[in-house]
């Protein structure tokens, strides 16, 4: 193997110990402890783990972390009234609801009532919206792990060619808008399923992002010597092993750097999340974001 192993996990176990210290200072100077809200609709397994990854994270790291759990037919109304409530408790500065929601439930609506100020986890269109345009709010707590994984390793996306590979509004889109922003400044190009010879677009790539959530997509063929490889993907095996989009043994022979799965892109998202979370708490008493 000769790529370079970009560890998200020690990178978060850094950023985390750095909010930690944040969020006491903010405590010790100003009386204000950072809260987060999580409202999970239902009992998916998967969502109760992210749930419960995010409260522990949350508490570790200083801030108030509510959990608000919902019975599986919980309506439409009463969750609006839950976030609606939400966005007037002083105590919570980040809002957010657990995806997927119930089949009977509709997200678009429940993340339009997301408070501008509190959306922390930037699914709210309006949010997507000032991003699109070059004057963000909140970046989405996955891509933002991206770009904090990359600006650590000193992978300068500057003039870079980026290939995306996904352009979900969960990672592939917001993470292009935010490459493209001043100061940025990658030339990006977003793949996806109708992408035709999608081995020829990935190997124009100095900087290749896979977020399409199907194992073993990226393969070494498929990315230029040296280039940086980013696995977003999250898949389980038969065996419950979880595993990312890139082939990394293959991958990692000609990349220059990448990231595992696990460990790579994960820890960075909940991380983002407490980062997004203390940065709400600040700007909405008038300090200065960090
Ligand atoms: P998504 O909404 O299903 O979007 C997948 C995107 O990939 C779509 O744009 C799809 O194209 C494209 N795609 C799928 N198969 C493809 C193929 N064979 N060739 C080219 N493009 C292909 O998924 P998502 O929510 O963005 O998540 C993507 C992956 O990231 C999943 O594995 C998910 O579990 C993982 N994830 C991880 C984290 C983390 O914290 N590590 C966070 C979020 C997501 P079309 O639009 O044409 O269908």
């Amino acid at each position: 193997m000769s790529a370079r192993i970009l560890d998200g996990k020690e990178l978060a176990t850094r950023v985390r110990a750095r909010i930690t210290d944040d969020v006491a200072r903010l405590r010790a100077e100003h009386d204000v402890v950072p809260g987060l809200a999580a409202v999970l609709v239902g009992s998916d397994p998967a969502s109760q783990v992210y749930v419960g990854m995010k409260h522990r994270a949350c508490e570790a790291a200083g801030m108030v972390s509510r959990q608000i759990e919902l019975a599986e037919d919980t309506s439409q109304e009463d969750l609006e009234r839950v976030v609606s409530e939400l966005n007037d408790d002083e105590e919570i500065d980040g809002i957010l609801v657990q995806l997927p929601l119930p089949d009977h439930l509709d997200p678009q609506p429940v993340q339009e009532l997301i408070s501008l100020d509190k959306d922390v986890d930037a699914l709210n269109p309006y949010t997507a919206g000032r991003l699109a345009v070059g004057d963000p709010t909140f970046f989405s707590c996955t891509p933002y792990g991206v770009l904090e994984i990359l600006a650590d390793a000193e992978i300068d996306t500057a003039g870079a060619e980026v290939v995306i590979v996904g352009r979900s509004n969960l990672v592939g889109r917001p993470l292009s808008n935010m490459l493209t922003l001043k100061g940025r400044d990658a030339t990006v190009t977003v793949a996806h399923s109708r992408t035709r010879d999608l081995a020829a677009v990935c190997r124009r790539a100095d900087v290749l992002v896979a977020a399409a959530g199907s194992a073993g997509l990226v393969t070494a063929d498929m990315v230029r010597e040296g280039a940086t490889v980013i696995d977003v993907g999250t898949n389980r095996t038969d065996e419950g092993k979880l595993i990312g989009d890139v082939d990394f043994d293959g991958v990692a022979e000609v990349a220059g750097a990448i990231t595992p799965v696990p460990g790579g892109v994960g820890p960075m998202t909940v991380t983002m999340l407490l980062q997004n979370t203390l940065e709400a708490a600040r700007v909405r008493r008038g300090l200065p974001r960090r």
